[in-house]
């Protein structure tokens, strides 16, 4: 039996014209599960989980957890936020300004009526639990970022919840700070197996963390699979552009052979018809570029001018031009650099792909 089941939970705010946050949305968790739903600003997450939360009530649908009705609209049930044994750990920290470390880790067992000994003991644990016990006497403007979404982390663990929300809790900290507690997050689950929902924009916290992933449009599922399957195999373009196949190439296949934005391709490529027009969708570290065919034996090929190159530090970027279609391939900077690194503007040299990296 799944441990958190969603049915046809559907949203909508008042307005001119109304906005539909949650489209009828359908979906189930098991038990110590990690679930991530991704998605761009505005396509409904947040309002999943506050409905989730019971912070915001749905006009329709179901959720139960493990077997107990949190909502349910036909019945008119909806329990209030206190009653559902629920963490939550949100991007800006919301940590009590005038609270130690200590009380706002134990908020939410006061606001359970759990005291003494125990309760005590519980704040201590979840403290330890994200290495922030030698910080129990300090202020939150005492801390830095990475420690205050820390000591949130561990707010949200103390008093043992069925369901675990995180509303781009990564966000507001710096790309070194963001890798570190992504990090221990992972780790923190891997031992504790709590029920988690986590919501985010960026495909590759979602990649890391997921145990399933949820790709969300205007207030819907489009595609719920595992990393690697939704990596692997997106459902939709939609998808496909999200989780970084952000190259599109337009091709015609005609007698034989294929045609990238008008430009006659030298050798393989996947052909969803034998005649006609589709979208090739690819990743542009996957792409390469070579001063002739020959020079790129194992890819398939096809001749583009340079327009512009942006140095990354270990990847290069170049941006080639293919008949009228502008492409972003991202070099490795290895023992081909040097050459990389000579091409000007204008420059005639070749873009090649293995077909198996090409959706
Ligand atoms: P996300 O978290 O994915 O960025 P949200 O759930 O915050 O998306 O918002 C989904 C849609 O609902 C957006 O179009 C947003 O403008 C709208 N919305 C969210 N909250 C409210 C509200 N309180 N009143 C009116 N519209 C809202
Ligand atoms: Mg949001």
């Amino acid at each position: 039996m799944s441990h958190l089941l969603v049915t046809n939970l559907h949203k909508q705010f008042a307005g001119k014209p109304p906005t539909t946050a949650i489209d009828q949305l359908s979906f189930e968790i098991e038990e110590g599960e990690f679930v991530v739903l991704l998605g761009p600003s505005g396509c409904g997450k947040t309002t999943t989980l506050r409905c989730l939360a019971g912070l915001e009530k749905a006009d329709a649908g179901t959720i139960t957890l493990g077997g107990r009705t949190w909502f349910d609209s036909a019945r008119r049930v909806a329990l209030p936020p206190e009653k559902r044994n629920i963490g939550m750990v949100f991007q800006s920290y919301a940590l009590w300004p005038h609270m130690t470390v200590r009380r706002n880790i134990g908020y939410p067992l006061r606001a359970r009526r759990k005291k003494g000994q125990d309760a005590a003991r519980w704040v201590e644990e979840a403290a330890a639990l994200v290495g922030c016990q030698n910080l129990l006497d300090r202020y939150p403007a005492q801390l830095s970022g990475g420690q205050q979404q820390r000591v949130s982390l561990a707010r949200s663990l103390v008093s043992r919840p069925d369901l675990i929300l995180f509303d781009e809790p990564l966000s507001n900290l710096d790309a070194k700070l963001r890798e570190d507690v992504r990090a221990q997050l992972h780790e923190l689950h891997r031992r504790l197996r709590f029920t988690a929902v986590f919501v985010t924009h960026d495909q590759s916290e979602a990649l890391a963390l997921a145990e399933r992933v949820a790709v969300m449009r205007e207030g819907r599922f489009e595609q719920i699979g595992t990393p690697h399957e939704v990596f692997e195999h997106p459902a939709t373009e939609y998808v496909a552009d999200f989780i970084g196949l952000s190259v599109r190439l337009e091709a015609t296949r005609t007698d034989g052979i294929t045609r990238l934005a008008g430009v006659a391709a030298d050798g393989r490529l996947p052909a969803p018809v034998r005649h006609g027009e589709f979208v090739l969708r690819a990743r542009p570290d996957d792409l390469r570029i070579g001063p002739t065919a020959p020079a790129l034996p194992t890819m398939t090929t096809v001749p583009v001018s340079i327009v512009d190159k942006v140095f990354g530090g270990r990847t290069i970027d170049v941006y080639v031009r293919l008949g009228e279609q502008r492409v972003h391939a991202r070099i490795p900077v290895d023992d081909t650099y040097g050459w990389v690194r000579g091409l000007r503007a204008g420059d005639e040299v070749v873009l090649g792909f293995r077909p198996e990296n090409v959706r």
